[in-house]
């Protein structure tokens, strides 16, 4: 056994993270159909007005407003139909006081018009006459052009995520491809003689690669591209070889082995090709979890146990890939409950205990660090600080939600 020397509190750890954090600088042009999630690489500025035209909102009648004045269901105020505007049409005639162009929404209001009455405001008489029965404002039920965007308008800026509604601002303004940073290529790896892939059979001793896929999906998640590799055995030049392997990653998770025990390799891995910048947190679950700077490469090593691991990954590396991958921080939703059921603390670590949100109260989904289950069948977490080593039941919670 090597035990832990030292290790780091969860502020340190976070610290220490943040300062290792380097936000992505590559770009690349994708098509617009691609974009959604992506984060923009620069100011997207329209070269249009949006709409590019005054257009109605309504199907109805384009008007000279101040023909209407006073006009009601008794004293009606009778038009003359001049032409019929369908959408992408363009008007041929102007609307003089007396006149008006029946219109359909959408469609570019004629000159002499200022005004749209809709259709449900209106009596038709017959092809050629229409009796309106509410007076208009000018300007009523016009889209005026420029109205949504104008030329020279920042419709997306740099740094910003493409939402949907985004994206459809950049659709809008004519834009096929954006500009987007690159997202970043996370190489995941599972060590351990026993781990074996989920397909194979299992054979004594054994037991099916969790991490790989638990890691492999919260990346996906949170913006990186993960890029798994078949689980490597505990060998320290089969280990760097797997290491060596990911050249190219712009970061690097492997689990399993970064414990104290004498076939846990994270430690001499990371000596023969990096800098170690902790080893060991001072949390549960997931207290043997490496951080390392591989070359100009970050190294996450999480623990096997496949609930430290993902623990770990929700707490370090989603927090770390969103900022490298230049999205936004979330802070999970919160919802405060009472505690069922007594929970006893680890001394002198910081706990990520997990529970189970069951009629308005909270119940200990815990089962321990290996147990998957400790997180699949829980809804959130709470958390006890490291002084504290009781949480009575019936003390109002705060559960973090998944
Ligand atoms: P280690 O961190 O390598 O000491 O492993 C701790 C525990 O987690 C052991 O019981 C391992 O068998 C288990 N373990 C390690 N890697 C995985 C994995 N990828 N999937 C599931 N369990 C694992
Ligand atoms: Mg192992």
């Amino acid at each position: 056994m090597r035990p832990f020397r030292s290790t780091v509190s969860l502020a340190e750890a976070r610290r220490l993270l943040a300062e290792a954090m380097q936000p992505i600088a590559r770009t690349e042009r994708v098509a617009l159909a691609n974009g959604a999630g992506r984060v923009a690489a620069a100011d997207i500025t329209s070269a249009i007005d949006v709409p590019p035209f005054a257009r109605s909102a309504m199907d109805g009648y384009a008007v000279v407003s101040s023909d209407t004045q006073g006009a009601t269901d008794d004293a009606p105020r009778r038009l003359q139909i001049l032409e019929r505007l369908y959408t992408s049409q363009l008007p041929r005639l102007r609307v003089a006081p007396g006149a008006c162009a029946e219109i359909a929404t959408g469609a570019p209001v004629p000159d002499g018009a200022d005004a749209v009455v809709m259709a449900e405001e209106t009596r038709q008489v017959d092809s050629h006459r229409v009796d309106v029965l509410v007076p208009a404002r000018a300007g009523q039920n016009i889209g005026r052009r420029g109205a949504d965007i104008t030329a020279g308008q920042v419709v997306v800026r740099c740094g910003e995520t493409l939402t949907p509604s985004r994206v459809g601002a950049v659709a809008a303004i004519g834009w096929a491809e954006v500009d987007v940073y690159l997202q970043p290529r996370v190489a995941v790896l599972s060590t351990g003689n026993e781990v074996v892939e989920p397909g194979a059979p299992l054979g004594d001793g054994q037991i099916y690669d969790v991490n790989r896929f638990t890691l492999a999906s919260l990346i996906a998640d949170n913006g990186g591209i993960p890029d798994p590799r078949p689980p490597a055995r505990d060998a320290l030049d089969e280990l760097i070889a797997a290491l060596d392997a990911c050249a190219g990653a712009d970061l690097i998770v492997f689990s399993g082995g970064s414990s104290v025990g004498e076939r846990d390799l994270v430690v001499d891995l990371v000596a023969a090709r990096g800098e170690m910048i902790f080893h060991g947190i001072a949390i549960k679950p997931g207290k043997p979890t490496a951080f390392a700077r591989l070359g100009g490469t970050p190294f996450f090593g999480m623990p096997g146990n496949p609930t430290s691991c993902l623990s770990n990954a929700y707490v370090f590396l989603v927090p770390f890939l969103r900022a490298t991958a230049r999205l936004q921080v979330r802070e999970p939703r919160t919802v405060r409950v009472p505690l069922r059921q007594r929970i006893v603390s680890a001394p002198g670590r910081h706990q990520f205990y997990t529970v189970r949100v069951v009629d308005g109260a909270a119940f200990p989904a815990f089962k321990g660090s290996g147990e998957i289950t400790s997180l699949s069948q829980a809804d959130g977490y709470i958390e006890i600080p490291e002084e504290q080593s009781v949480v009575a039941e019936g003390t109002v919670v705060e559960v973090k939600l998944f």
